[in-house]
């Protein structure tokens, strides 16, 4: 049963990962009634918000529309760690470390990252095959590499940021239920109402995080969304001094097929040395991944190690799936729902969302109280799917 006065609301959030965790706590700050509701705990490692540390960049080779979003991204985790700590006792959120890009001639992530730089005006700097042989030992790389040093790159921890937007968002008056599926909703354009495995809920208005459920819960968006299997691994490196933070940056390394492997430095919680492959995964049905790690997925994993990065090529310590939603574009989808004006929703994070989590917070609770955000989320809308 729920444990609320009453079944209304103003709004309701449907799922509390990433990004709907940071949605309930913008619209509780702004004093609205809000309901998160989660198929899982509060917070749960099932969805794609897992994994002890999300890389976070201002340098965005992805597209560089991103960076005045990210800019405001990069305050409000500076602000959340504050608060999270002031508030409920909680440590730190963001660790920047400076980001490091290496590639062949011409490679997206190297070119993209410089290109965000210089348009933007964001501190850098490049370096040569010998300057990364001398500053980065860390890497084995053909001749032809070269590299860029992002100055505002590092990491997020994503498990305690989740937690600290759900205590944040509860401790300013949200009601978040775990382990409570929404079944179905409905909404007739000024009220929805939405059924869940307990109870039966009104509100003004819905938001829609639902991560690699959107398909199910969205079904009538009118955009295809892929969700792939995403497999990261940890090793024991042979030299683990080399990759402590404080010293070693993260780091994406561009292979001449257009794919990436990327990667952290070991940090405490977590032993080891986490990497990962960008590339799209086997596509999956979330309900139905395969969250067993198979004898192929480290097979995958290994020899990019043993290529590019010898002294991590230790131990195998752990190796864990997680979710991207991929859509068409692989960028984000934040925008009303084309025939319920007051349904909002944001998906298709396409593996590279979790940094912007606070920021996507801020733009879902405009979208839902005002219908418009004045950040410029523009190129972001689903017209840009619309068939010319
Ligand atoms: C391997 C991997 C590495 C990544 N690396 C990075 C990185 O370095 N940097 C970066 O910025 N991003 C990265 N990403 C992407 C980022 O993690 C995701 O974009 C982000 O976590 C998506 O958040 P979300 O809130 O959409 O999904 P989730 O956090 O999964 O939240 C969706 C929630 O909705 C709930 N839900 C769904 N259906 C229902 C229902 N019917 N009822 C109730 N609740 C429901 C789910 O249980 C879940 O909790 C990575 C992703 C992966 C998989």
């Amino acid at each position: 049963m729920s444990n609320s006065k009453s079944n209304t609301f103003d709004v309701i959030v449907i799922g509390v990962g990433g990004m709907g965790s940071a949605t309930c706590l913008h619209l509780a700050k702004r004093g609205v009634r809000v309901l998160g509701l989660e198929q899982f705990d509060i917070p749960h490692g099932l969805g794609s918000s897992h994994g002890y540390s999300r890389m976070i960049r201002l340098a965005y080779f992805n597209h560089a529309d991103y960076v005045p979003l990210l800019r405001q991204a990069y305050l409000l985790w500076q602000q959340l760690e504050n608060d999270y700590g002031g508030l409920c006792g909680g440590g730190k959120l963001i660790h920047l470390t400076t980001g490091l890009y290496i590639g062949p001639p011409g490679c997206r992530v190297v070119d993209g990252s410089l290109k965000a730089c210089l348009q933007h005006n964001l501190g850098h700097d490049k370096l040569s095959h010998a300057d990364l042989a001398h500053e980065y030992p860390q890497f084995t790389l053909p001749e032809d590499y070269a590299g860029l040093r992002d100055h505002s790159a590092g990491f997020v921890l994503p498990e305690r940021a989740n937690s600290a937007h759900s205590e944040l968002a509860m401790r300013a008056g949200a009601e978040l239920h775990g382990r409570e599926p929404v079944l179905g909703w409905t909404s007739d354009g000024k009220t929805a109402t939405v059924t869940t495995t307990r109870a039966t809920y009104h509100a003004a208005r819905l938001v829609f995080t639902g991560g690699a459920w959107t398909v199910g819960l969205l079904k009538d968006l009118g955009v295809k969304l892929l969700v792939t299997r995403q497999m990261l691994g940890w090793t024991w490196p042979r030299t683990p001094d080399h990759f402590k933070l404080g010293q070693f940056p993260v780091w994406i390394l561009d292979l001449p097929d257009g794919d990436n492997y990327y990667g952290f430095p070991m940090m405490p919680d977590n032993p080891g040395f986490k990497f990962a492959y960008d590339k799209r995964g086997i596509p999956s049905e979330p309900d139905r991944l395969q969250r067993e790690p198979t004898a192929d997925d480290e097979a995958r994993l290994r020899p990019f190690l043993k290529d590019f990065i010898p002294s991590a090529d230790g131990p195998l310590l752990s190796i864990r799936a997680c979710m991207y939603t991929n859509s068409p574009d692989h960028q984000f989808i934040l925008d009303r729902h084309p025939t319920h004006p007051n349904v909002s929703l944001a998906c298709g994070f396409s593996g590279h969302g979790y940094k912007f989590a606070p920021v996507i917070g801020q733009i879902m609770a405009d979208l839902a109280l005002e219908g418009r955000s004045t950040l410029p989320i523009e190129f972001l809308g689903l017209n840009r799917f619309a068939k010319s």
